[in-house]
């Protein structure tokens, strides 16, 4: 698969940490230019170091005004990788508002926000361009305690259909990989019961969880001209566990 982003400039939300770091260094790593999106000032400065070029804006994106005024002027998009999100645990009957307000606005009212202003841009200067939504294997099926999250990744299923339909006629591809347990910070946090998450893992064809590169190998894959025809489509990064 030959990939080269020369000549445009990258998006990529939750830059700071896990899958949106490894996404943002392999797209400059290809020649993109890149803008980094995360919440936490230190991992934007630690980033800027280690790639030096690297555009980093620091903002919470469940914060609409705070993206408006961070990103409204961001300039021209043409690579899009919806990628922030949390994982707020609770049982279904304990969820509280807060939870599920904070969790929609993170993980997905800011996919319409970021995404509008990305494709707004694209629209606007005629070019072609590609998004990519990080969404998850709980699009499709449930565990314990992730019904608010799960939720919010079931909606962007939809969403990234949606976005596909309208986008299509501006040459705006938009598809989504769905991930099953990767141990970032957040895999990590949901793989706390040793015994559950070794049975989870038995339960995937592969025997294994899916590797922070696998994933990101996709969205590149997605991002790219390899991908011409592949819209409103999700590629399951899932070590087979939706067969079995
Ligand atoms: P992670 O290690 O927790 O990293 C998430 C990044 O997003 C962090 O840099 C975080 O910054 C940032 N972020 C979170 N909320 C934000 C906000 N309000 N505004 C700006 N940035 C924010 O998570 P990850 O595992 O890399 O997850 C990346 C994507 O993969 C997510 O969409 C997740 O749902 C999906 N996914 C993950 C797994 C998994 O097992 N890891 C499985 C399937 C799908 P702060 O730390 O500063 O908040």
């Amino acid at each position: 698969m030959q990939l080269n982003f020369s000549g445009l400039r990258a998006l990529v939300t939750g830059a700071g940490k896990g899958i949106g770091r490894e996404t943002a260094k392999a797209l400059l790593a290809l020649g993109a230019r890149v803008v980094a999106v995360s919440r936490t000032s230190a991992d934007l400065v630690s980033l800027s170091r280690e790639c030096p070029g690297v555009e980093p804006v620091c903002v919470d994106l469940g914060d609409w005004e705070a993206t408006e005024r961070a990103l409204g002027g961001v300039g021209p998009v043409d690579l899009l990788v919806n990628n922030a999100a949390v994982v707020l645990q609770q049982p279904f009957l304990e969820v509280t508002k807060e939870a599920f307000d904070r969790s929609f606005n993170v993980n997905l009212r800011s996919v319409f926000q970021v995404s509008q202003i990305a494709a707004r841009s694209m629209k606007a200067r005629g070019v072609p361009g590609s998004i990519v939504n990080v969404s998850s294997m709980v699009s499709h099926v449930s565990f314990p305690n992730l019904s608010t999250y799960s939720s919010t990744k079931g909606a962007m299923t939809m969403l990234t259909k949606a976005m596909a339909l309208e986008l299509g006629p501006h040459k705006i591809r938009v598809n989504s990989v769905n991930p099953t347990v990767v141990l970032t910070a957040m895999g990590k946090s949901v793989t706390q019961d040793q015994e559950f998450t070794l049975r989870l893992k038995e339960r995937h064809p592969l025997r294994k969880f899916a590797e922070v590169e696998d994933v990101v190998n996709s969205i590149l894959f997605l991002l790219g001209d390899c991908s011409a025809s592949t819209t409103g489509s999700g590629v399951m990064v899932d070590c087979g566990y939706l067969a079995s």
